[in-house]
């Protein structure tokens, strides 16, 4: 809003400024203190700096870090040179570093390009001061609760806050997202009817089910998981938008994918949640002016980073590492899904928040009820593996979703599960882990793997 720079705002760039030097020269992250300081100090910093022309912003509950990755990878494989907040953190403050690193001394941007990954929370500290050229929002469904308490909070913050100027790049069969700002320009990207596709909504949550104009009941054409289908309302005319990039073809024996508009591309990952981040990703690109053939080179050398997933053959069993964010009830659910559907006989550890971690968990479990546990009651599941502070409300959900007790091992502590795997007959070992739980299961990945070649030795 305000643009007038004035003597504090100088004094408050130059001291974040040295204090991102001070701090580089003693070896500690610069990346969150210099933005957190100049907001302290000036609240409207993020107004009074000096902005790249063009900003890519992407928001919404989940997957906004893989496809802030997988824009800025495309971006630098292309020649663009630009800033991001990738290293630092994705609210306020964050952004605010990210412009310090990236002006001079004047306050003057040296580049013309910014992505900035926005926490969905902080549109009401962001976008009075940041306008995005384009703003990707990549779903809205319910997190953390103590964070983001429910989607229609959510979704009205974003309505009140986002800039008219700014390009919205929609996720067109999320019909909580498509209804955002709706006199912003915008595009819709969404993937058409899948066989694996259903009727109703198999998932404990679906946030979306009256009609936005006229509180009909809404009738769903497909449902892919929760509220992500398509629609319409059964008393006015209402429904889900017509999509400018869509899939209308997914081949996963080739990983390939079709658009409507004839482009091809390949997939670099075969979960529909990341199929999602690569479809975001290419209508932003698409919108800038990148062609067909630039993206899908750059995309297909891309993976999905190993912090997130990654995948090892030992001897003849697959050890598979998936993030799956704690009291982020959606992001398990879709794990929990992946690993049904996955092929083989499986045991699967379960390292999510609230469950490992003692000293930050949450008093409110209400969470993993909206959770589909339910998902784990299945044929190919052996064995289930839980472990943490609160194993025995593991326990607890575990059962209420109808998993027998002989299936179920939980421990208090974690690196005592692994003696307890069961290996006979197991194709494959999912560790489902929590963003903060990394360590912990680069450990456990390592005692599986020894467990898995001791026991082929023998
Ligand atoms: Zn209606």
């Amino acid at each position: 809003m305000r643009n007038k720079k004035g003597i504090k705002f100088y004094l408050v760039l130059y001291l974040a400024k040295m204090s991102r030097i001070a701090l580089k020269i003693v070896g500690r992250d610069a990346t969150y203190f210099p933005g957190k300081l100049a907001v302290t100090l000036c609240p409207d910093f993020l107004g009074r700096i000096e902005k790249p022309k063009t900003i890519i912003g992407v928001t919404g509950t989940n997957g906004k870090t893989t496809v802030c990755n997988m824009i800025e990878d495309t971006l630098r494989e292309n020649g663009y040179d630009f800033i991001d907040n990738h290293l630092g953190s994705n609210i306020n403050s964050g952004l605010a570093s990210t412009l310090i690193e990236g002006a001079n001394l004047k306050g003057k941007q040296k580049k013309e390009l910014a992505v900035f990954e926005i926490d969905e929370r902080s549109a009401v500290k962001v976008y009075p001061y940041i306008t995005p050229t384009y703003l990707v929002c990549t779903n809205l469904f319910r997190d953390s609760l103590r964070r983001n308490a429910h989607t229609e909070f959510i979704s009205q913050m974003l309505n009140d806050y986002i800039p008219k100027q700014t390009k919205l790049i929609l996720n067109g069969d999320d019909l909580i997202v498509s209804n955002l700002a709706k006199e912003n320009a915008r595009v819709y990207f969404g993937i058409d009817k899948l066989p694996t596709d259903t009727d109703k909504c198999e998932n404990i949550v679906c946030d979306m089910v009256s009609c936005p104009v006229c509180g009909g009941k809404l009738a769903y054409d497909f449902v892919r998981y929760n509220h992500i289908g398509r629609a319409h309302c059964t008393k006015c005319d209402f429904c889900s938008p017509k999509i400018d990039y869509e899939v209308n073809h997914i081949d996963l024996e080739n990983m390939k994918m079709q658009l409507r508009n004839g482009e091809s591309y390949d997939l670099i990952n075969n979960n529909i949640i990341n199929i999602y981040n690569m479809l975001a990703t290419i209508a932003v690109l698409k919108e800038m002016g990148l062609s067909q053939e630039k993206i899908n080179q750059s995309l297909r050398k891309q993976k999905i980073v190993d912090t997130r997933f990654s995948k090892e053959k030992v001897g003849n069993i697959e050890v598979i590492t998936h993030l799956s964010k704690g009291m982020n009830p959606i992001a398990c659910s879709r794990v929990f899904d992946y690993v049904r559907k996955e092929k083989g006989n499986k045991a699967v550890f379960i390292l999510l928040d609230d469950l490992h971690d003692a000293a930050h968990s949450s008093e409110n479990i209400a969470w993993q009820y909206d959770t589909d546990y339910e998902f784990l009651n299945d044929e190919s599941i052996k064995q289930i593996l839980i472990a943490g502070a609160r194993y025995l409300d593991g326990i607890v959900r575990l059962q209420m979703a109808g998993i027998p007790k002989e299936k179920i091992v939980a421990k208090r502590e974690e690196l005592s599960l692994v003696e307890s795997l069961q290996l006979e007959g197991i194709e494959k070992v999912f560790i489902l882990h929590d963003l903060y739980a990394i360590s912990l299961k680069n450990k456990i990945k390592q005692q599986v793997v020894e467990k898995i070649k001791g026991e082929e030795a023998k």
